[in-house]
């Protein structure tokens, strides 16, 4: 059985209300939550559909009936309003409400240990079919229901969730998957790896591995950023161990992580495990390098000093390049890339200097450098010092995100 039929067995949908997600001010991240504690057990989400408050969500589960075997609704358990989705499901289910003397007791200890006044619309909080079983939330005061499928109605098994993400990701890990894993037949094993490249496009790499590991009959996928492209392989263990032999034996050295992990965690790590140090002199980027790094928790131990040297003569007084240097080749130029990486590991002592010097525009080009033109220099205690000239014509931010990119991966390539 492969996970194509395991899917079929069980179709899985998610509806999130709220008014604010259409409004685009709150981003929906309950699809990581859900999908990462879901794919353990075979499940994929199959379609999911965001709603405004209100009748909206009625329509929108009501199309759900007889087509999907699970429903994830999130949203809409609080006290205002605006707050009516246990309503609903209990309409369109035909059940009734009954307060509920435990869950009531629950809210009024809660508000009790916080010293906050009730309010008497919080006591709806309290209602619920007897029908549902009641998933206790002790981050919140609105607990999540589960109902059962109801054959005779065609209706799902429903899951009525809270909304903050803080509140539904642990009831997603300590009630809901302890149900679903109850209602599941038993899956198919399911495995999915992720390897991430580095500085090659998108359709390269699938030039380079897409027919081989199409030809091993698992799910492919590609996800491309400004200089990565990961390539996703879901599939049975034995088929993700194939395709593991075929991207290193093609990409190998082009392979950042096969764990998700990002450039930048990459090499902080093997700087961590090399007891090596640090330090980035950044001209274009400015101080893009030096955000990345610093993203990684652990950073402190490998990272010294982060140079962001704008001016010629903040490159000549913080890195000690040649002002003469600067005139001849101008700061754009291989010569003061290689100076203010060996400057900046010189000032700081530490064992990798990285260095970013070019143009990012819209204006300063030159027939001889247009815009887009960078210098990336690499410094080291190990080896010569190397240089690369790149050409990134884009805008600013992307341009950033490019050299960054392209310097991070210059390093990792010296620390494999
Ligand atoms: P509460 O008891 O806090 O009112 P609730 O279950 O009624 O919870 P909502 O009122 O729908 O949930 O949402 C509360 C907050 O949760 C929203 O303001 C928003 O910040 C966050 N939230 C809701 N849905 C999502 C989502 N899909 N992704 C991320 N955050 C969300
Ligand atoms: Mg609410």
């Amino acid at each position: 059985m492969d996970h194509r039929r395991a899917e079929k067995l069980m179709r899985l949908e998610v509806l999130n209300t709220g008014s604010e997600l259409l409004l685009g001010s709150v981003l929906n991240t309950h699809l990581r939550i859900f999908s990462e504690a879901l794919f353990p057990l075979g499940l994929r989400i199959a379609r999911q559909v965001a709603v405004p408050d209100g009748l909206p969500i009625r329509e929108a589960l009501a199309e759900t009936f007889g087509r999907a075997d699970i429903v994830l609704i999130t949203g809409g358990l609080g006290p205002t309003t605006d707050d009516i989705t246990r309503d609903i499901v209990t309409d369109l289910l035909g059940l009734r409400m009954e307060h509920d003397e435990e869950i009531w007791r629950q809210i009024q200890e809660r508000f009790a240990r916080r010293s906050l006044k009730m309010s008497p619309r919080n006591k709806l909080q309290a209602l619920r079919p007897p029908e549902a079983t009641v998933l206790w939330n002790p981050h919140g005061t609105a607990p999540g229901l589960y109902l059962p499928a109801f054959a005779e109605k065609n209706s799902p098994h429903l899951f009525l969730l809270p909304g903050p993400p803080r509140e539904l990701q642990p009831m997603v890990e300590n009630h809901v998957v302890p149900i679903l894993s109850r209602l599941l037949p038993p899956q198919p094993e399911v495995e999915m790896r992720v390897w991430r490249t580095a500085g090659l496009g998108e359709s390269l790499v699938e030039e380079m591995v897409g027919e081989p590991l199409l030809a091993l009959g698992a799910e492919l996928g590609y996800c491309a950023r400004p200089g990565e492209v990961d390539v996703r392989i879901i599939g049975t263990p034995e088929q993700v161990r194939r395709a593991g032999e075929i991207i290193e034996a093609k990409l190998g050295p082009r392979l950042v992580s096969q764990d998700q992990r990002s450039l930048e965690k990459v090499i902080v790590d093997r700087l961590t495990a090399r007891g090596e140090t640090l330090t980035i002199a950044e001209s274009c980027s400015g101080g893009a390098i030096a955000n990345r790094i610093t993203n990684v928790p652990g950073a402190s131990a490998v990272f010294l000093a982060g140079y962001v040297t704008y001016a010629n003569e903040a490159k000549t007084r913080a890195l000690g390049v040649d002002a003469a240097l600067i005139r001849e080749h101008g700061a754009v130029s291989e010569p003061v890339a290689r100076a203010m990486a060996e400057g900046a590991r010189a000032a700081s002592g530490a064992s990798f200097a990285l260095s970013t010097t070019g143009i990012a525009g819209p204006d300063g080009g030159t027939p001889e450098k247009p815009v887009g033109t960078v210098f990336v220099g690499l410094a080291s205690a190990h080896a010569a010092t190397r240089v690369e000239k790149l050409f990134f014509p884009t805008d600013r931010e992307r341009f950033k995100q490019l050299v960054s990119q392209t310097a991070l991966d210059l390093l990792r390539q010296a620390l494999a």
